[in-house]
């Protein structure tokens, strides 16, 4: 790697409409948020290209299927056994509709179409089915067959995987070797504070540590959690580990007063990472924007807006995952 002379600015997404949290809602538990993703998504786009913004779209396979029959075809062979039966995706398969226009819940092929369309932005993947990989009871021979199925089901697109986000940031150290194995060059770790350790599950779905995690988006209470460019690639697996800094929690009525705080808190961070040749890695969910989306647009175009300056004056750059990772790598 040569010399690095200005900071990066990363945005992942983590898109999975209702595959990400069957196991905790119900669609129409969650309607509003997850019908309106079909919007957020051309207006994100509109929006990165104003402010040349290149995004990492990390989609769940399930996704890609135009209906039923294709999605059941493209199901791996070998399922998840977790323990916990809940968190397997497989038994609701019954109950999804037919394609993309019946069930929009559940099928994106043509919102992934928009952003392929869009040429610069990255297409990884969030696993085929949402996969745990930190639960009890999967095995790593399960995983290489999701991330198989996930790598096939993107190929048929002209996709190529490259990087991953793991669900719930479940980083299973020990399966990296496969997602090596199989072409991935980057995934997206966790930030180094306590709150963030999703290996330590028990201390991680605390009640204390969500409300800590909460408190973080406001005050900074975990740092800016940027990263020098050198210290990326990841000796043991040979991947290249782009953490996590910042989760950009949706807009809440409740805390509204606080809104102001979550921005300057990220924006803090960019300029420090812009100043000091550094990484700074933002995510959340398109479903995150789908209730009280104006809001939700005005905190991201502010961000927006702080990138373009920063730009200007530190040639602080956007860039993709896998970009990242091969300048890393090279
Ligand atoms: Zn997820």
């Amino acid at each position: 790697m040569m010399g690095v002379s200005n900071g990066y600015f990363i945005i992942s997404l983590d898109f999975e409409l209702h595959w990400g949290i069957f196991d905790k809602r119900s669609v129409s538990e969650y309607q509003e948020n997850l019908e309106n993703v079909k919007l957020v998504i051309p207006r994100l786009l509109k929006l990165a290209d104003i402010y040349n913004i290149e995004l990492t779209f990390a989609t769940v396979g399930f996704l890609f299927a135009k209906n039923k029959e294709e999605l059941i075809q493209n199901n791996p062979k070998l399922l998840p056994s977790y323990s916990q039966t809940k968190f397997s995706p497989y038994a609701t398969l019954d109950s999804i509709g037919i394609n993309e226009k019946e069930d929009e819940f559940h099928y994106a092929s043509s919102l992934i179409d928009q952003i392929q369309e869009a040429k610069k932005h990255e297409i990884g993947t969030h696993t085929y089915s949402h996969y745990y990989c930190l639960e009890d009871g999967q095995t790593k021979e399960q995983f290489e067959a999701d991330l198989i199925a996930a790598i096939t089901v993107a190929k048929k697109k002209d996709i190529t995987i490259k990087s991953i986000v793991f669900p719930r940031n479940q980083v299973n150290h020990t399966y990296l070797d496969i997602c090596k194995k199989h072409g991935i060059i980057t995934y997206r770790g966790v930030e180094k504070h306590k709150m963030y350790n999703t290996l330590e599950r028990i201390h991680h779905k605390k009640q204390s540590t969500r409300a800590l995690r909460l408190t973080d988006s406001f005050f900074n209470i975990s740092g800016y959690n940027t990263y020098k460019v050198n210290q990326l690639l990841d000796a043991n697996s040979g991947l290249v580990n782009l953490p996590s800094s910042s989760f950009l929690r949706p807009y809440s009525k409740n805390i509204k007063s606080l809104e102001s705080l979550k921005i300057a808190r990220v924006k803090k961070a960019m300029t420090y990472s812009a100043k000091n040749n550094e990484v700074f890695h933002l995510w959340w969910h398109p479903h995150n924007f789908g209730t009280y989306m104006d809001e939700n647009f005005f905190t991201i175009e502010a961000i927006f807006k702080h990138y373009k300056e920063l730009n200007n004056k530190f040639n602080y750059k956007s860039i993709t995952m896998s970009k990242l990772a091969d300048y890393v790598n090279n």
